[in-house]
């Protein structure tokens, strides 16, 4: 134990005259008198905390505040104890009775989850702060959208507001410290009458998520009792529960869209209170990583942004640094690429995304971790000294919960340190981030987008001009033609103007990435554009007229179905046009008492074309007449239908609903869950299955369809998925873990499929099954020789594709899998799935290609793009009296390809009644 403390404390005094102007120094960091703070409290953090080095003096005490429950009236423990995890319930319990007892916090409810469990935010703040809340709450939104501002009220505005500092943790449940702490900090920050917490109160509304992800949380932390309790050591780990929230896990930080109902709750909350600043608490690197903005970094954004990361996080590493606190560094890590991390709807809408990486141990057992496990001519991995690490983590470390409590804690309090010395500046900059992002619209091209109306699909366009509308963006449609220096576009035209406060992020979106340097690798995606994922047309204008065009204001896109040709006699047919829409299954399902069969190429009737794909419905059916609820289903989904006097002369086979079941291992259920996402918004009925059901065998007696998303990495992985374990991992619901069972249930996760699995996908297909495979888990039936002719490769080390959107080749476009395609070139989200290779002879069953080459690179990067030329992008081969069809590209990626979707609806619709 060094004497550490003392020298604090005595620096503390000596700078006390100063630190009282910014509290920027130690002196701020506590009050000296003990007798009104916890001592047990103090205790029990010095026995929690492996060294004492890993503690500060920002968190080494806790006030006593009577009649203000401090965490551990409530949970019935301190923060950071081991052992101990709290369930969200707990958490919110927390809150509620701080909030009861303080007028210095409030909290919101801002929605639901998608189980249910209620969303809320958490403000601190002075007590005059929160009794106004709402009148800062309006100083933000002004400051968010100058556009009636002057100068004069500008200033006048930043000088009456506070800055909202949002922190949240949890969005990952096996990252579990941050929500712990986050109970210990509201709380620190509504009763600590230290000159820093004042400062921090009187200059800062701090907002927080408690738990940005709760399903998960509960699930997690029923995991952690179930299993991780008794884990010894980081060699000795149970790993995690199957789930974390319903659909996906680790990529709700990547959700772009805003597709899942937490990640939008807070978006819509995001636009009502516009914290300058969402600060996102992660764990995975040693021992604190604070995000400073690395390239690439994104052009689109302001440069403000990129001076103000590192000056915030160099802030915290020069003071943890102080502190004595190894382990605390920034840059070389993540980039400022992707617009699609949670936290960044605070740069995308002018503000600051901020993000930590504290080391934790998955649970709250204190264990030895080894730092360093690098091997090659450089070792040392993260624990090396650099311009950027000062004083470099350890490489072998004793880790517990409280430290990294104490870490995240005084990583935050530090983070609000800076704010609440600066919060004219923090305000200032928000301002003229907003300012900028409105006049780059009218100087900097191009100032705005088309997207034209009279596409043959509008639904895809009205999809994502949704998604832009979410975030905040206007978008109008044209009230008359539209003539541009680019073209005519009809009235009804969509049309994006980048002179408004978001209109850098519409461009971001909606403009095709160019990747700045090859050599630099990228932490997510290098491509998102949105025209080409879904596969609709966005037309660029240089042309500074757009920004004038006379708009209606679009609230929420809708495209309305279209009827024509009146009501039909009763020997008539009516045709549901193939155009493209996704929507089209939907209209199968909705409609799944009836007959329908699908035209097999393109018919005219009348003066009307119809798409080789389209249904034919008769128009009586049983004895009655059905064109009401077809109608009316047409309508809804933004179709296109025509009444035909009689059957057209065209092929046809009937679309029998297919036995579908979507599999998937327990150890990767990310991409599975975007399929069921995809399929369950599209209302298409499946049977999630597992291991349990594939070696009970006869799958061919309940199945005609088995879909198997990309999973795994590796077809051995896809089969023998999680390792057993001294005991059984059972997800099964209990008394005791009722997070279990959900989406499915085990007597133990472990051991996947196994080969008597893989034998009974064999005889799935051989028995007249179709199996779809999607992306990795293509690996699947070539290595395991479903598909004994198909051979999947993998890319050489110097390939490096992190999401381009790339060109694909249709080759056989009369298949039924490009129905309401109509292009023969598609872009295609690159998925990094096997480089496929057929034999000469079967080279018919390749479906679609890559042509591969720098020129097929349509958005983002992909190094090495010789690699894919003439790889295949989907086989459908005959087994048996079945067929495996493979993609090496994943048609359903994240609620992003929406362009792609329909490569599998079409399968589903049309392969499985084929059999
Ligand atoms: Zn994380």
């Amino acid at each position: 134990m060094t004497t550490r403390p003392e020298i604090l404390r005595r620096s503390a005094s000596v700078a006390l005259g100063l630190a009282l102007a910014v509290a920027g120094t130690l002196a701020g960091a506590r009050q000296p008198s003990v007798d009104r703070e916890d001592q047990e409290f103090a205790r029990s953090v010095r026995e929690w905390t492996t060294r004492p080095e890993f503690l500060s003096p920002l968190v080494d005490h806790l006030p006593l505040a009577p009649g203000v429950p401090s965490p551990k009236d409530v949970i019935g423990h301190h923060v950071g104890a081991p052992k101990k995890l709290s369930y969200y319930a707990e958490i919110l319990g927390y809150y509620r009775a701080l909030a009861a007892s303080s007028p210095r916090v409030k909290l919101m409810t801002i929605g639901r989850s998608d189980e249910g469990r209620e969303l809320v935010v958490v403000a601190v703040s002075s007590e005059e702060a929160i009794r106004d809340l709402e009148a800062y709450r309006k100083f933000l939104a002004q400051l968010a959208d100058p556009r009636t501002l002057s100068e004069v009220q500008a200033r006048d505005i930043i000088v009456k507001a506070k800055p909202v500092y949002h922190v949240m943790g949890g969005l990952h449940s096996a990252e579990t410290g941050p929500p712990e702490m986050l109970m210990e900090l509201a709380y620190r920050l509504a009763v600590e009458d230290s000159p820093l917490i004042r400062q921090i109160r009187d200059n800062v509304i701090v907002t927080i998520t408690p738990v940005a992800e709760p399903d998960g949380r509960d699930r997690y932390v029923d995991w952690y009792y179930a299993y991780k309790a008794d884990e010894t050591g980081e060699n000795d780990t149970y790993g995690g529960p199957p789930y974390w929230g319903k659909y996906v896990f680790h990529d709700n930080n990547r959700d772009i869209n805003y597709s899942q109902v937490t990640t939008r709750a807070l978006l819509d909350w995001y636009l009502q209170w516009h914290p300058p600043v969402m600060h996102d608490i992660h764990e995975s690197v040693p021992f604190l990583y604070t995000f400073s903005g690395q390239p690439p970094q994104n052009p689109n954004l302001d440069p403000i942004l990129y001076a103000e990361l590192p000056w915030h996080a160099e802030f915290e590493v020069a003071q943890m640094v102080k502190y004595g606190m190894p382990g605390v560094w920034t840059h070389a890590f993540v980039d400022m690429w992707s617009p699609g991390y949670f936290a960044g709807m605070a740069s995308n809408h002018n503000g600051m995304l901020r993000m930590y990486e504290v080391f934790g141990n998955g649970g709250a057992n204190t264990m030895e971790r080894k730092v360093d496990r690098s091997e090659g001519p450089r070792p040392g991995g993260q624990t090396t000294r650099e311009w950027y690490r000062p004083l470099p983590p350890y490489r072998e470390v004793e880790w517990s919960i409280r430290n990294n409590v104490n870490y995240a804690e005084t990583g935050i309090l530090t983070a609000l340190q800076l704010t609440a010395a600066f919060p004219r500046v923090v305000l200032e900059s928000f301002y003229l981030k907003s300012r900028h992002a409105i006049e780059s619209g009218r100087t900097e091209a191009p100032f705005g987008y088309v997207i034209p109306a009279g596409q043959p699909d509008m639904t895809r366009a009205a999809f994502f001009v949704n998604v832009l509308r979410a975030q905040g963006i206007e978008v109008g449609r044209a009230r008359a033609d539209v003539k541009l220096k680019e073209g005519t576009f009809p009235a009804g035209s969509f049309i994006v103007k980048r002179d408004q406060p978001y209109g850098r992020l519409a461009k971001m979106l909606l403009e095709r990435q160019s990747y700045p340097d090859p050599n630099l690798r990228t932490y997510d995606d290098s491509a998102w554009t949105m025209g080409l994922m879904t596969g609709t047309e966005v037309r660029e204008s240089a042309d500074l007229d757009v920004l004038n065009v006379p708009v209606e204001p679009v609230t929420e896109a809708r495209v309305q179905g279209v009827w024509s040709g009146g009501q039909p006699g009763s020997a008539g047919m009516i045709a549901v046009a193939a155009d493209g829409s996704a929507s089209l299954i939907t209209l199968r399902y909705r409609l799944k008492d009836l007959k329908i069969e699908a035209a097999e190429k393109p018919f005219k009737s009348g003066g009307a074309e119809l798409p080789a794909g389209s249904f034919l419905i008769a128009a009586s059916q049983n004895g009655a007449p059905v064109a009401e609820k077809v109608r009316s289903a047409v309508e809804e989904l933004g179709l296109r239908a025509i009444v035909l006097p009689a059957r057209p002369d065209v092929p046809t086979h009937d679309l029998r609903l297919p036995r579908l079941a979507v599999y998937s291992t327990w150890g990767s259920t990310q991409e599975v869950g975007w399929v069921r996402y995809a399929f369950d918004k599209y209302e298409v009925p499946y049977d999630l299955i597992f291991k349990e059901r594939v070696r009970k065998g006869n799958l061919r007696a309940d199945y005609d369809i088995i879909v198997m998303p990309s999973q795994g990495g590796s077809a051995r992985r896809l089969v023998f998925d999680i390792e057993p374990k001294a005991k059984p991992l059972s997800y099964r619901k209990s008394e005791r873990f009722k997070s279990f069972g959900m989406y499915g249930e085990s007597d133990d996760i472990a051991g996947g499929m196994g080969l008597a699995g893989a034998a009974e996908f064999q005889k799935f297909v051989e028995g007249g099954g179709v199996l779809i495979t999607l992306g990795a888990a293509s690996y699947f039936p070539a290595e395991y020789g479903i598909t004994r002719r198909v051979d999947a490769g993998r890319p050489s080390a110097q390939f490096y594709a992190p999401g381009p959107i790339v060109e694909a080749e249709v080759l056989q476009g009369e298949h039924p899998v490009f129905y309401g395609y109509t292009r023969k070139v598609l872009p295609v989200r690159y998925a990094n799935g096997p480089l496929l290779r057929v034999p000469d002879a079967d080279t018919s069953q390749v479906l679609m290609q890559f042509p591969g080459g720098e020129r097929s690179v349509l958005s983002g990067l992909m190094r090495g793009a010789g690699e894919i030329s003439k790889r295949p992008a989907i086989v459908d081969v005959p087994v048996g009296a079945g067929r495996v069809v493979l993609f090496a590209s994943n048609p359903c990626y994240r609620w992003q390809n929406l362009g792609e979707f329909n490569l599998l609806f079409n399968a589903l619709l049309h392969l499985g009644s084929r059999q």
